[in-house]
This record gives C-alpha cells, sequence and structure tokens, in this order.
C-alpha cells in the first residue's frame, strides 16, 4: 500500500491569507500540489442566511464538470462517490481540473463539498482481508480529498457480519485511528444508518460509541440521513425536536456537520433504506421544509440522494429554497 502523505502545509480558510504549500511530501498524487492550493484555501462555512444544497453528482468528468452541474441545478455544493461502488482503483488526480474547479467554487461561493466512500466498504467485516481494503481504500480517498482541502469525506461505518454490534463498533474506531492525521484538513463524517441487517450506526449511540474510541476527535463529524434515521426507528415527522434533542444528549449536536436529505419509500421504522424523492415518500414535504428550517439544522449543507437526474433534482433544489425562511 502505498504510505500517504498530505500536501495541507499552506491550508487556510477563505478569507485567509494564501501561503505556500510547503512539505509537499513525496506522494506522486502531490507532484503539483503547489499550484492547486493557490487556489485551494478552503471552501465556505455555511451559514449566509441561504439554503445550502447540493446533489450527489457522477464523478466521471472530474471536479469542474461537477462543479459546473451544481451550478446549472441551483446547487452550492455537492456530494460524489471517490470511485466506482465496487472500491476499485480510483481515477488519477487531474491537478488542472481541480484548480479550475476550486476557482469555480471560490467565485460562485460554493460550501463544503461531500466525498463518499464507495458503499461497499465494510471496516468492520469478519473479514480481515475484507477490513485491510477498507483501510487502504480509505487512507487513499483521504490522500485524495486533501486536494480540495477543508471538506468533507462521509462512510459508512460497516455491517458487523454476526460478530456483535460491541465488535463492530471496536474495529471501526480500529479502523479510523489507523487512517487519521494530525494534519488532514478533511473532516470524515459517521452516517446514521436505517439498520438494515447487522449495519452499526442506526442508533445513535453506536455513532457516539465510535466517536469515543477515536483518537483526533475534531477530524470527526456525523451526518444526519433524513430517510435511514426515520428508517431507524427516529420520528422526525411527528417529533423532529425530540430527536434532535436525542442527537444532542447522546452524540453533541456540534457533531453534526451535514445532512442527507432523502425521501423514504418505506414506512416509520422498516430499517429498509430505500430513497424517494422529496416529497414522495412517507416523510413528505412538510418534514422537509421543518428540516430546513430548523434553528438548529438550517445553517448545515444539504445533500439530495434522491433517485433523478439532474433535471428533477434541479426541480428539488427548487422546491426546498422556495421553502426555506429568511430570518
Ligand atoms: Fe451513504
Ligand atoms: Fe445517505
Ligand atoms: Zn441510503
Amino acid at each position: 500500500m502505498r504510505s500517504v502523505s498530505y500536501p495541507v502545509e499552506g491550508y487556510q480558510t477563505v478569507g485567509g491569507p494564501v501561503r505556500d504549500v510547503q512539505n509537499m511530501g513525496s506522494c506522486e498524487l502531490h507532484k503539483t500540489g503547489d499550484d492547486l492550493h493557490r487556489y485551494g484555501n478552503g471552501f465556505y462555512e455555511t451559514g449566509h442566511g441561504r439554503l445550502h444544497i447540493g446533489c450527489h453528482l457522477s464523478s466521471s468528468g472530474g471536479y469542474l464538470q461537477m462543479g459546473k452541474t451544481a451550478l446549472s441545478i441551483g446547487a452550492d455544493t455537492f456530494q460524489f462517490f471517490t470511485r466506482n461502488p465496487r472500491g476499485g482503483k480510483a481515477k488519477d488526480i487531474d491537478p488542472d481540473d481541480v484548480a479550475s474547479f476550486l476557482r469555480l467554487a471560490q467565485e460562485n461561493d460554493f460550501v463544503q463539498i461531500m466525498a463518499h466512500a464507495p458503499y461497499t466498504l465494510n471496516p468492520c467485516a469478519a473479514d480481515r482481508r475484507v477490513r485491510a481494503f477498507a483501510l487502504e481504500v480509505m487512507s487513499d480517498d483521504l490522500a485524495r480529498t486533501e486536494y480540495t482541502p477543508g471538506n468533507f469525506y462521509n462512510f459508512h461505518p460497516g455491517s458487523h457480519v454476526g460478530q456483535g454490534v460491541a465488535a463492530g463498533i471496536e474495529l471501526t474506531a480500529d479502523l479510523l485511528n489507523r487512517i487519521l492525521r494530525p494534519e488532514q484538513t478533511t473532516t470524515v463524517l459517521l452516517e446514521t444508518m436505517s439498520g438494515k441487517g447487522s449495519e452499526i450506526g442506526g442508533r445513535f449511540e453506536e455513532l457516539r460509541q465510535i466517536i469515543d474510541r477515536v483518537e483526533l476527535k475534531e477530524k470527526i463529524g456525523v451526518c444526519f440521513d433524513t430517510c435511514h434515521v426515520y428508517d431507524a426507528g427516529y420520528d422526525i415527522v411527528n417529533d423532529l425536536d425530540g430527536v434532535l434533542k436525542e442527537f444532542d444528549e447522546v452524540i453533541g449536536l456540534e457533531r453534526l456537520r451535514a445532512v442527507h436529505i432523502n425521501d423514504s419509500k418505506n414506512p416509520f421504522h422498516s430499517r429498509k433504506d430505500r430513497h424517494a424523492r422529496i416529497g414522495e415518500g412517507s416523510l413528505g414535504i412538510d418534514t422537509f421544509a421543518n428540516v430546513i428550517n430548523h434553528p438548529k439544522l438550517r445553517r448545515l449543507p444539504f445533500y439530495l440522494e434522491t433517485p433523478n437526474e439532474p433535471e428533477g433534482h434541479a426541480q428539488e433544489i427548487r422546491l426546498l429554497k422556495e421553502l426555506y425562511r429568511q430570518r
């Protein structure tokens, strides 16, 4: 496995001075990183009194293409898979593509983008080779996400496949402790899951227990998936306040960094995980109006993972923007 280094020396948040990047490391991915970071000084923090929203996009055309598609559908962010769902080799990073994208993102006030790990990885598998593969892919992903510093990397905590929840939690935390680096600028997000099969992360307590075991806690956050939490038995339709209160007590709302905004094809507590378009599932449009306007959520970035083409996502984004109340 290639050793991972991070070109993050000169990382600055937007608004700060741009410094040169030193210590580029030996990873061949980072050969021309200096140019990248002239533009790569981070993304805007959210909270500008507007709805921050995007959707999952195909990464096959590269970063600039995703940025342009996002703009064309009214988005100021997006999510993408780092590689194909099977976890195969990722495409080489094209430094010019990244630089062009970072320029576009700054010019258009993008907020944090989200890379999503291949969903077939299992960080807490019983089979050691399956875990080693998850570790290899995720560390490589974290090297790659440093080309676009200061953003999110979201993953599924995994399935314990009969080892028991406690063993799964240990293994996933152990993997995180091996891949997180003090110098990384990417925040790694644990996704709330529906609890289907032997999935870890269907209960807030399970995410909390993983976080408790992670050494570099400042690199960790949580992504709240509306379809998953509802399928898992958190009633955000009738008691969003209560669910967020529970999240706060168990995990802490300061860890909540992003929302996957999806309707669900299945009823409450079904533990199924099938996404529906906004307003077309069991959550319903009123729930989404509540979610995007909730004082604890309204500044977060929202990412649609609904079954739609870009045109359909553009419609959903328009709809949600209409529902967003100015304060
Ligand atoms: Fe996911
Ligand atoms: Fe999700
Ligand atoms: Zn899902």
